[in-house]
């Protein structure tokens, strides 16, 4: 597609699901690559002194996936000094030089799908088709900001003056970038972050979530392999209360990229905000409670379907997921009874498995979080469906089978539940601006879904929700680089959208240049 200025870039392909050969040929050389997996810190002139750590498979905790050496503080404070020092010069290269090494990554890492692939399924438990979507966008994340680097930092803007004199905008990297990003996208947003702060002339210090260590180290070798200078970007795998918290407190840091939960945000901030240093920028992304609104305009078959999508693909991990399915009373009962029936259908199991729909959560936390809420809900509200579960995969991996619940009001859920749980609500033909007025009262804002046929309805909503990515009848998830821009709102963070045209102009900094000719 055309992008918005004008120039051509095109998607990554991913492959081709009805081509069974393709899919084969993937399949078997994903399954080839079983590792071990190892990672460490990689900072030049030092080296990890913390912990190591072992990896093991989400989905069967008998397998080892590897491990990694974790960094310490000594070592943040290096980083810190050599991401420093080497900024200035990347920031003076041109910006299409340092667009070349990304674009550069980008083919680099769909040439080695494979092995990112299998990292991303038996490190992080993602589907098959969710690692494959996975590489994809990690690979569309490179190339865009590749695209918007060229054309936003390629040359100054010159701006109108009196006569003798001249005017330019230039924009210039802000300085060192701490990356700090979510293990349910560990390859994505991972390279987003880091790409879109590189292409901006940044250095970088990348720590990943400490679940998806492995996977963020390839990554970075891959930049390195690219061409990205090893001490302007740097790798600290390690917990958030060591790294996390060393990093966002040091006066070095000209600004942060999280993607996680609201409460690191505020502590994120916080600690940016005390330091006695230049003020920092914050991009955050957060978390949400969406909604999808469903009207007895809508067909059935089609709420049901994209619900399920919604709310239990990548087993409900995703910042984009549906939480809670409004539905007009007048259809509620067939498509409780459509939902309860397609429920029944899933496949919880081994995500290494073309057949199987939803995989393991996370970890132990995530599961506990799943099963306290599970028990309070089935005090509070009326289990509408589970998804089997067989007992054998249960016992070795971090499953929770998908389930859904009628609920009263959006008030019975207190916070965000991170996982395959969805909460119905009926609602009455003259309620819509309540249930919208509920969805805003939840002070997030980050995706929400409509399905309905009447145009006045999807417009009263798009006009009074405040949301940061609204879908019409179709699922929520899976927002494509350039095409749907993502990001939300208020507690669902604070902009500007990934993979959007604004999105490296919050990396930068600008300085203007005037000459009396
Ligand atoms: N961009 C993803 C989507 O549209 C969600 C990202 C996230 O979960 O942080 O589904």
């Amino acid at each position: 597609p055309v992008n918005l200025y004008g120039e051509l870039r095109k998607n990554s392909m991913g492959i081709n699901f009805s081509n069974d050969n393709e899919l084969k040929a993937l399949a078997e050389a994903v399954a080839a690559k079983a590792g071990p997996w190892t990672a460490e810190p990689l900072v030049p002139g030092a080296k990890g002194n913390g912990p190591t750590v072992t990896v093991t498979n989400p989905a069967d905790r008998r397998q080892v996936v590897g491990s990694y050496v974790s960094a310490d503080a000594a070592l943040v404070d290096r980083a810190l000094a050599n991401a420093v020092a080497s900024q200035p010069d990347w920031d003076r290269l041109p910006a299409a030089s340092r667009a070349a090494i990304l674009e550069h990554a980008a083919e680099q890492l769909e040439a080695r799908r494979a092995e990112f692939i299998a990292l991303c399924v038996r490190e992080a438990g993602k589907s098959l088709p969710d690692a494959i979507a996975e590489v994809r966008e990690a690979a569309d994340f490179l190339r865009y900001y590749a695209t918007m680097s060229r054309r936003l930092f390629g040359q100054p803007e010159q701006l109108p003056g009196p006569t003798g004199e001249s005017n330019q905008l230039f924009l210039n990297g802000r300085g060192v970038f701490v990356c700090i990003s979510p293990w349910n996208f560990p390859l994505a947003i991972f390279l987003g972050q880091i790409s879109a702060a590189l292409a901006a002339g940044n250095s970088v210090i990348a720590k990943p979530a400490e679940q998806t260590s492995l996977i963020g180290y390839a990554a970075v070798k891959l930049l390195h392999e690219a061409g990205v200078p090893l001490d302007v970007l740097q790798y600290l795998p390690g917990d958030g209360a060591t790294v996390g918290a060393a990093l966002t407190k040091d006066p070095r840091v000209a600004g942060v990229a999280f993607t996680g939960s609201t409460e690191t945000a505020w502590a994120i901030n916080r600690a940016l905000a005390a330091r006695n240093a230049p003020i920092a920028a914050l991009i955050a992304e957060t978390g949400g409670q969406n909604a999808m609104i469903a009207d007895s305009s809508a067909l059935p078959e089609q709420i049901v379907k994209d619900v399920i999508a919604s709310a239990f693909q990548s087993a409900g991990q995703r910042c984009s997921a549906a939480r809670v399915l409004f539905v007009q009373e007048d259809i509620a009962d067939k498509v409780t009874s459509m939902l309860a029936g397609a429920m029944a259908e899933l496949k919880v199991g081994d995500p290494g498995q073309l057949s199987t729909d939803v995989g393991p959560v996370i970890d132990e936390d995530a599961k506990k979080i799943l099963v306290d809420h599970a028990a309070r809900m089935d005090q509070e509200a009326k289990l509408i469906a589970e998804a089997a579960l067989d007992a054998d995969i249960a016992a070795h991996g971090t499953f929770f089978a998908p389930r859904a619940y009628e609920i009263p009001s959006l008030t019975t859920l207190t916070r965000e539940v991170f996982g395959p749980v969805l909460h119905v609500i009926r609602w009455k033909g003259s309620e819509l601006a309540q249930v919208v007025e509920q969805i805003n009262a939840t002070g997030y804002g980050l995706t929400l879904g409509v399905h309905s046929r009447i145009d006045d309805t999807v417009e009263y909503i798009r006009s009074h929700a405040r949301v940061g990515n609204c879908y019409v009848n179709r699922n929520q998830i899976g927002a494509v680089v350039g095409v749907q821009p993502f990001g939300g709102e208020s507690l669902s963070g604070t902009g500007p959208k990934a993979g959007g045209p604004h999105y490296l102009l919050r990396f930068a900094g600008e300085r203007t240049l005037t000459i009396n000719t």
